[in-house]
């Protein structure tokens, strides 16, 4: 995106006057910049629009060329855009403060529980995890781990329902001086209506100050849909962007507050538990303009990101040296494109094979929660991957060891079958999907 931008900046800058057709050009290219980035459509028209009406009006302060006014005002909308002060959390008149985490599976609530409540702690609070995924039994013992780790008590009841678990928590803080709960509640892989019953029950009951969802910046658009969704249905008071280490494109960064009216209120940009950043729209926009460090940003179009994936993914194969990022990039490709039976039915002869069939669409999204519950050095080099690394992997994804165990196996067994098909047949045969 930044690279875009400043090649749209650029040409503005060999212009003495700006005219119209000028503004009307770099906008047009800097709508598109934002488009490649996964920003949303209307939210890339309207800014266009903000902007070259200010640029248009105003005169050019004499300190500056054409150039880097448009720079100065697409910086200040940009900031604007993304809610120009960073949100601090709210706090509740008599503690404990009660801060919901929600969001979707494998967004990254259980680590940002973690990386929230260690940074609390270093401020001189006494924060409070709680357990409220009861869904996968491993989930506790996760944020246990978690907890640990963040010198943070960690507060459960097993499988007691979560809306008892958590008034029950707020009241253990209250008898034990903790002045921030967090409340760790469990994740789907899709939203849906049980859920968000269960997320609604315990707003009520326990009246959090705050209403934090959770969102993998590395899904892009789809991260402005979820918020945009749970904001509907909850009232969400902010949104922590995860992975925004892996955001190649800075898109949802740009598109979650206009589209829900809600601030980012911290990025997550690593695994450890130190890496969670208060968000600062300001620094945000200057990186986007390209001061620097994003520089490479990717700019690509989606259609060329997955021609190039596709093509990594082949010579891959044909080297031998498929892992489990690829198997992942591949179940997400697939996904986009429907149910697994309607695009088997759609290769030749299939659709007669398959019509008694009844394929399970869950298993992709079962191992593709083991794989997201992988750090990526294990996604890449499954040798690592030990007895505790497996105990981890099946705690994370609410699987268990038996099922990570298989999911290896799989891996295996194809990287022998690449190995013994190898050879000119293969280009061929890589047209399938998977
Ligand atoms: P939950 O299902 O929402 O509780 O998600 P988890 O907290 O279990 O996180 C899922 C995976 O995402 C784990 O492997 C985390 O290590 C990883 N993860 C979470 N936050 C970040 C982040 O900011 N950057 C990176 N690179 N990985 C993250
Ligand atoms: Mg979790």
């Amino acid at each position: 995106l930044a690279d875009k931008l400043s090649a749209a900046f650029k040409r503005l800058k060999s212009k003495g006057k700006l005219s119209e057709p000028d503004i009307k050009e770099a906008m047009r290219e800097i709508r598109l910049a934002l488009l490649e980035a996964d920003v949303n459509y209307k939210v890339a028209k309207e800014f266009t629009a903000k902007v070259s009406e200010r640029a248009v009006g105003q005169d050019v302060m004499e300190s500056l060329t054409p150039a880097q006014m448009v720079v100065k005002i697409v910086n200040e909308e940009l900031t604007a855009l993304m809610g120009s002060d960073a949100a601090r959390l709210a706090t509740a008149s008599t503690p404990p403060t009660v801060i919901m985490l929600c969001g979707l599976q494998g967004a990254g609530k259980t680590t940002h529980g973690g990386k929230l409540a260690l940074m609390l702690k270093k401020q001189g609070h006494r924060p409070l995890l709680v357990a409220a995924d009861i869904y996968r039994p491993a989930a506790i013992k996760q944020l246990q781990v978690v907890g640990e780790k963040a010198g943070v008590p960690v507060f459960e009841q097993g499988t007691e329902k979560p809306v008892k678990i958590c008034r029950a928590a707020v009241k253990h803080a209250k008898d034990y001086g903790n002045d921030i709960v967090l409340i760790d509640t469990a994740g789907r892989l899709q939203i849906d209506e049980v859920l968000m019953d269960e997320l609604k029950e315990i707003k009520a009951a326990v009246q959090p100050q705050e209403i934090l969802l959770v969102v993998d910046a590395m899904t892009g658009q789809e991260a402005v849909n979820v918020s945009k969704t749970f904001d509907d249905l909850l009232e969400i008071t902010g949104v922590i962007l995860t992975k925004l280490d892996g955001d190649t494109r800075g898109g949802a960064a740009l598109s979650v507050r206009s589209v829900t009216g809600k601030p980012i209120k911290f990025v997550g940009v690593g695994e450890k538990q130190e890496d969670l950043e208060v968000f600062h729209p300001d620094r945000m926009a200057s990186r986007i303009l390209g001061m620097g460090d994003v520089l490479t940003l990717i700019e690509e179009a989606q259609s060329k990101i997955d021609q190039k994936e596709a093509e990594k993914l082949s010579k891959k194969m044909l080297e031998n040296k498929l892992d489990f990022n690829d198997l992942l990039a591949q179940f997400q490709q697939v996904k986009k494109m429907g149910p697994l039976k309607n695009v088997l039915s759609k290769f030749p002869g299939m659709d007669k094979q398959l019509k008694d069939v009844d394929i399970d669409d869950r298993i992709m999204d079962r191992t593709a929660a083991i794989i997201l519950s992988m750090t990526k050095e294990e996604r890449e080099k499954p040798a690592l991957i030990n007895p505790s690394r497996k105990r981890r992997i099946a705690a994370g994804s609410g699987m268990k060891v038996e099922d990570v165990n298989r999911l290896l196996k799989q891996l295996d067994q194809m990287q022998k079958m690449m190995k013994q098909m190898g050879g000119k047949s293969m280009k061929r045969r890589m047209r399938m999907p998977f």
